[in-house]
């Protein structure tokens, strides 16, 4: 790897710059025995959920310079009896990404992505980014106690992402145009200003996000499910998935790989087209982004997904399979997701929705154990449940009125 050069350039070839690394030098029995070993450690860098699997993520990154939050250590739920009838399968399990510090999975890449560019000597981060990523980037930008740059459109965007990412100190910018302006913005000025660019087109995100698929892994002892159902946006989630699959099987941690299913937004899922496109006798096989992309989900308004190619790969070679979702189905989920009293923000629904469909499909079976990736925090993107919530608040005279009119 050139570490003199900003990771986030695409590479000569045009696709992305991915990390290539030899694990073969790895012994699966005693890399278990030294990851159990390391759940008794609460204060190190491998308290976290993310380092604790550092051999497979980043083994060159010296503890010196590392700026963890203790990240990741995530709960792998199962599902209550309420959500288990509303999926319609036995054995469903939840794993809470939502858990993290910032309040997303973004926080599991961008701890080793920060902590990359710390060790380079970057004092100065950027990101272009529509709400998760750069909350994620701010939180640890100002941990290590340096800078972090964040660009983001006028329109279109949570502001409870926006206000948690002022909050914790970031230089947040505003301009006229889209997500993907931005980013081109980035692409040309990021070396001439010093920034270290952490987009998810940064190839150590990839890595980080990997850690979750590792942790879920322990937590089942090694022993894997039917199935993992993942959001689809940018696609970098389910690119570290199918990497950190392989990874786990490459080094014989696992001897069994699941099947994955990649679960978009109806109103911006460019990839489920792309998959469908390619199973029918239709003309045109190319991949199409999707020029006004538009759902509830702001995390997965997505129309042009830079990782497209990489998460293809992967859910061929898993025999994966994909799925979109109205807002509508969306919305409907996540309402359950909530009232169940577990929570996640739209864009985490869509697995819990895609697998309703993907059981109506009997693409998959009810007799089959199956995790979904819960993505967001509840508290996040609360622009999409502000109307239905707020208007059914009590007041305490009806109540008061209420106790009256039963003891009367
Ligand atoms: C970023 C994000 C996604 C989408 O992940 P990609 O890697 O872009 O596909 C889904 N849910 C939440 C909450 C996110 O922040």
């Amino acid at each position: 790897m050139n570490q003199a050069t900003n990771l986030s350039s695409p590479c000569a070839c045009g696709g992305l710059m991915e990390v290539q690394q030899d694990f073969r030098h790895l012994d699966a029995d005693a890399l278990k025995m030294r990851f159990e070993q390391r759940l008794a450690d609460r204060m190190s860098v491998y308290a976290s959920g993310v380092w604790r699997y550092q051999e497979l993520i980043a083994p060159w990154i010296e503890e010196e310079f590392i700026v963890t939050k203790l990240e990741g250590n995530t709960p792998l739920y199962t599902a209550n009896d309420r959500l288990q009838s509303y999926a319609g399968v036995e054995r469903l399990q939840f794993k809470a990404q939502n858990h993290n510090p910032s309040g997303s999975f973004k926080d599991n890449g961008m701890t080793i992505a920060v902590s990359h560019g710390i060790s380079m000597g970057y004092r100065h981060f950027a990101c272009a980014s529509t709400g998760n990523t750069s909350s994620s980037l701010a939180m640890y930008a100002s941990w290590a106690g340096a800078n972090s740059h964040v660009f983001v459109p006028s329109h279109a965007v949570s502001m409870n992402k926006v206000i948690q990412t002022l909050a914790y100190g970031s230089n947040v910018y505003t301009f006229d145009g889209t997500y993907d302006d931005g980013i081109r913005y980035l692409e040309q000025e990021a070396d001439a200003l010093g920034y270290y660019v952490c987009n998810s087109v940064n190839p150590l995100r990839i890595e980080g996000q990997k850690s979750i698929i590792f942790e879920m892994a322990h937590q089942l002892q090694w022993h894997m499910p039917d199935w993992i159902l993942v959001p689809g946006g940018a696609l970098s989630n389910a690119t570290a998935l199918g990497k950190g699959l392989f990874d786990l099987f490459n080094v014989g941690l696992i001897n069994r790989l699941p099947r994955i299913a990649v679960i978009q937004a109806e109103g911006a899922s460019p990839f489920h087209q792309y998959v469908q496109r390619q199973h029918a006798g239709t003309t045109s096989k190319e991949f199409e982004p999707v020029p006004s992309p538009s759902t509830i989900a702001s995390a997965l308004n997505i129309g042009n997904p830079p990782s497209w190619r990489k998460a293809y790969r992967y859910l061929t070679q898993l025999q994966g399979v994909t799925a979109a979702v109205s807002d509508e189905e969306i919305m409907q989920a996540k309402k359950i997701i909530d009232a169940s009293g577990l929570g996640c923000e739209p864009a985490s629904a869509v697995t819990m929705a895609g697998l309703r469909q993907l059981i109506d499909q009997q693409v998959i079976d009810r007799s089959e154990h199956v995790v979904c990736i819960l993505t967001g925090h509840l508290l996040k993107d609360t622009d999409a449940i502000a109307q239905s919530h707020t208007s059914t608040l009590r007041k305490l005279d009806d109540l008061y009125q209420h106790r009256a009119a039963i003891s009367s």
